[in-house]
């Protein structure tokens, strides 16, 4: 069994852009500047936002975050999405989601510019993605593509389940690995909540992508020996012996899974690093005016 170092990968990416701005400033180019608005105070979010402006600051890019109170108004969040829209310094913008019940999702996506939408969210690069045209792919799936790719793993002709169908990891997940692409060109089963007989796909998985958000809740008896195994979950569970009162796991129960498997990624440093690098170089194509091509 071999683990999947998102930590390791995510930081050879990251050395990689690093590199690329020094270069860009070198010759009197722009540097890449991501915008993230964060809305409210949950633990959770600020987490997430911290680390990707962090991640920027590491690699040399700008990068402005905006903080809004929970009880925002829906038009002044749309206006400031505008604003940054229109300012010709920003390259990506990144709304951190979950948003307060009382604002629509889909309407402030939609208000993103498509040309600055690095998490690949907007309906038009979900469009393009779909057809397999250049676009911004959404940041979780795409670093998984980045991670198989980095290890090399043979993913061609692999019966692939994802389970999950969101519109940010799970349906994105399964377009990305059934395209004609390397890594890619998997037969994919998506599965989801009304899935009637998950255990017995599960069982017939090369490869199983995890995309709930039920700890632990993929075990040792749905994973056949050598599998590979991608835990995007990201749970947290009460540990009293932690100073934040939690800890962190993912949806597979890794210590009884990872023996069976060839390669499986951590929680954390699995999937979550990747998902860092995978926006960054959305940004870094939307600073250079360039979308990437998995087609
Ligand atoms: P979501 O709640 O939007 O979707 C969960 C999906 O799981 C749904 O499509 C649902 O149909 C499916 N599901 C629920 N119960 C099921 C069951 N019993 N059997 C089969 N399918 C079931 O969640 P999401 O936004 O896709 O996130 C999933 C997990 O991934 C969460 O833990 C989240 O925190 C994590 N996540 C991690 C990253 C990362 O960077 N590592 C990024 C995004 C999300």
């Amino acid at each position: 069994m071999q683990i999947l170092d998102g930590k390791l990968v995510s930081q050879a990416t990251k050395d990689l852009l690093a590199q690329k701005v020094t270069e860009l400033k070198a010759l009197g180019k722009k540097t890449p500047h991501l915008a993230a608005i964060l809305v409210g105070n949950s633990g959770a979010s600020e987490t997430y936002v911290a680390s990707k402006v962090k991640s920027c600051a590491e690699i040399g890019y700008n990068s402005t975050l905006l903080r809004f109170d929970e009880q925002i108004s829906e038009k002044h969040l749309l206006d400031n999405i505008q604003l940054l829209n229109e300012n010709p310094d920003i390259d990506g913008i990144l709304v951190q989601l979950p948003l307060p019940k009382h604002i629509n999702e889909e309407l402030v996506i939609n208000t993103i510019d498509p040309t600055k939408d690095v998490d690949g969210f907007h309906p038009m690069n979900v469009g393009k993605m779909v057809s397999g045209l250049p676009t911004y792919v959404p940041a979780t799936p795409y670093g998984i593509m980045l991670m198989l790719e980095h290890y090399n793993i043979d993913t061609k002709g692999k019966h692939a389940v994802v389970i999950g169908r969101s519109h940010i990891v799970g349906t994105p997940m399964s377009i990305l690995l059934s395209r004609n692409t390397k890594p890619g060109n998997c037969t994919v089963t998506l599965c989801h909540s009304q899935t009637k007989n998950l255990k017995e796909l599960c069982l017939q998985a090369d490869i199983i992508v995890a995309a709930i958000g039920r700890p632990d809740y993929v075990t040792a008896d749905m994973v056949k020996e050598g599998a590979i195994i991608i835990d995007v979950g990201i749970n947290r569970v009460a540990d009293a012996s932690k100073k934040s009162g939690f800890r962190l796991v993912g949806d597979v129960k890794f210590d009884e899974v990872a023996p069976k498997c060839s390669f499986i990624t951590p929680v954390p440093g699995g999937v979550g690093p990747m998902t860092i690098a995978a926006l960054l170089k959305n940004t870094y194509h939307a600073s250079i005016g360039e979308k990437e091509h998995l087609n």
